[in-house]
């Protein structure tokens, strides 16, 4: 599997970034020990960020049960908590900097229309002039990132009518697109490495497209590093997710849940119930990360 690490990062920073549509189950505990491992392996910083930008789609106590899930299963953070409900400032100036920038407009087009033209969305308001009022806001994707080196998945080349979109950064419903939510944090904390579920694998380009073009506007940064992890299939066949009800991961398994997740990781390790504290078996956990992927 290739996951090689180009040269050592000086400042490592990496962040698991949950949306609280749900508590953690078996396929984010994955995502979130993978992330944390391959900080601690690179002796980085761990973030923790709540995606909560999409109201409609959280379910209250959502966000405090993730937290205590990642103590209870020692995966502690390093620095406060962040939310993604408190950045809408942030949000605003990075849409007025593309604004300024001639790199967006507005489009009217509903799901279904869109649907009917075709799978991805095709530029139909680019010329248009429309304005504000009952529109979404989309990038102008003149630079699309088509092909990026993944740490888990070697050289990943996207379907150009994929790339080449022009995403949502502000949706209809006037509410923020997790694409401008997640590039303007990252950028922001200075996330040097991008670890999560391989479900986001085809937002890469679109994601990896904005940083560049924040990077340009601010004369600054270098694009993250990428890897992407398995999911965990539930037993018809689909991916476990928050919003199918996946079961929640408790307490009182955490050992057995962090033997899992660490099966699922490629990693082979004695059962943590063999070490005398969760702690203790992480340690050896991140040596086996090094040992493999770092
Ligand atoms: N909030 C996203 C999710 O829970 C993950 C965002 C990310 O890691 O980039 O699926
Ligand atoms: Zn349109």
């Amino acid at each position: 599997m290739p996951m090689a690490t180009p040269a050592a990062v000086p400042s490592y920073r990496g962040r698991f970034a949950p949306s609280p549509s749900g508590p953690l189950h078996a396929g984010s505990l994955v995502a979130a020990l993978g992330s944390y491992l391959d900080a601690r392996a690179h002796h980085g910083t761990w973030l923790v960020r709540i995606e909560d930008i999409d109201p409609p789609r959280e379910i209250a106590g959502a966000a405090d049960t993730i937290l205590q899930q990642l103590e209870s299963h020692g995966l502690y953070w390093d620095e406060p908590v962040t939310w993604q409900s408190q950045n809408s400032p942030r949000y605003l100036e990075r849409l007025q900097q593309l604004q300024a920038a001639g790199l967006t407009y507005f489009c009217t087009c509903t799901r279904a229309e869109i649907k009917a033209r075709g799978n991805h969305y095709d530029g139909f308001c680019r010329n248009l002039q429309h304005g504000p009022h009952g529109a979404a806001i989309r990038l102008l994707n003149l630079q699309p990132i088509q092909q990026f080196h993944d740490r888990w998945h070697g050289n990943v080349q996207l379907a150009p009518e994929l790339a080449n979109e022009d995403f949502v950064l502000r949706r209809r419903d006037q509410l923020w697109a997790y694409q401008l939510a997640v590039v303007a944090d990252d950028y922001a904390s200075g996330i040097t490495d991008i670890v999560r579920g391989e479900d986001l694998l085809h937002a890469s380009g679109w994601q990896l497209t904005l940083w560049q073009i924040f990077s340009q506007l601010d004369q600054g940064g270098s694009l993250p590093r990428l890897a992407h992890l398995p999911l965990i299939l539930g037993e018809d066949g689909r991916k476990l997710s928050k919003q199918n009800h996946a079961t929640p991961i408790i307490a009182a398994n955490a050992a057995e849940n962090l033997h899992m997740a660490s099966k699922a990781l490629g990693l082979k390790l004695p059962h943590p119930s063999e070490y005398d504290s969760l702690q203790a078996y992480l340690q050896i956990a991140v040596h086996a990360w090094q040992g493999k992927y770092a």
